[in-house]
């Protein structure tokens, strides 16, 4: 038993950029066959034949929009057109909107929900009829430190992320006797266009509070995923995962 994934189907969501690249690199160099999502079809295109090129696996692109019910059952449709089989689901797809709680619109709170919560339950409940059908399969949900321990101005987005691991410890105790496995990432602060974002004070408060004492890079979350997705954390489910540098301890 180890890291090659030559024989799994994996789903990764917000693949176009970021941690979910990352993930997409990290499997592919793994061997899994590739089906990846993201709003722009002409990026994850690109990102497909990219991956072919450099690792001849079979990656394909799947273009919807998780915050939306609609978009996404019809994803999962065409999915279901490329490949009866799914063994890997990850949640990644998500998007950080801050505001002081005096600030925050409705608008901020529906479409943060909607894509870092909402979403990853409707993935979750296609990709779970998916899995039983072939016996099992692993879902990683990508959470957030945010959502362990809260941050000022992060109302919103935390407790978007908090629920996550709500939906993870729930599905893993539902799914068990299905064989799927179900647990969450927490990454600290990591070096993506979601960090570059932040004011430089802000940032340089992020970067002094963890303990490793560097940002974290998206290849440190992919490789906390394959741990999970892959048959090496077989006998593991509805765990939370930190990886943040030494950032909660
Ligand atoms: P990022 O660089 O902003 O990338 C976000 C990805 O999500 C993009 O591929 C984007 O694709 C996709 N996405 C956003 N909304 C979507 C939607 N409605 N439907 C489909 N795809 C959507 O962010 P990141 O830093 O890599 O974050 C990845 C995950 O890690 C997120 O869930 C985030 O909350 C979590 N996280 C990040 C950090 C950090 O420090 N970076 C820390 C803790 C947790 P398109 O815009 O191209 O469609």
């Amino acid at each position: 038993m180890d890291l090659n994934l030559t024989d799994k189907h994996v789903l990764i969501t917000g693949a176009s950029r970021g941690i979910g690249r990352a993930m997409a690199e990290r499997f592919a160099a793994a061997g899994a066959t590739l089906y990846l999502n993201g709003r722009r079809a002409d990026e994850l295109a690109e990102l497909c034949s990219q991956l072919h090129d450099d690792y001849g696996v079979s990656a394909h692109a799947c273009v919807f929009d998780v915050s939306d019910a609609d978009s996404v059952k019809q994803g999962f449709q065409a999915l279901f057109k490329l490949t009866k089989r799914l063994d890997v689901l990850i949640n990644n797809a998500g998007v950080l909107d801050d505001a002081l709680i005096g600030m925050v619109s409705p608008q901020q709170v529906e479409q943060t929900f909607a894509t870092n919560t909402f979403g990853v339950i409707y993935c979750c409940q296609y990709a779970a009829r998916l899995m039983q059908r072939n016996g099992g399969g692993s879902i990683v949900n990508v959470s957030s430190i945010i959502g362990r321990v809260g941050n000022v101005g992060q109302a919103v987005y935390g407790g978007s992320k908090a629920a996550v691991i709500g939906v993870t410890q729930s599905l893993a105790k539902e799914l068990a006797a299905q064989n799927i496995r179900v647990n969450a990432i927490a990454p600290g602060f990591i070096d993506t266009d979601m960090t570059r974002k932040l004011p430089e004070e802000k940032y340089q408060a992020r970067l002094q509070s963890i303990g490793m004492g560097r940002i974290g890079e998206p290849k440190d979350i992919a490789n906390a995923a394959l741990f999970l997705a892959s048959d090496l954390s077989s006998y593991v489910t509805g765990q939370v995962l930190g990886v943040d540098g030494g950032m909660l301890i």
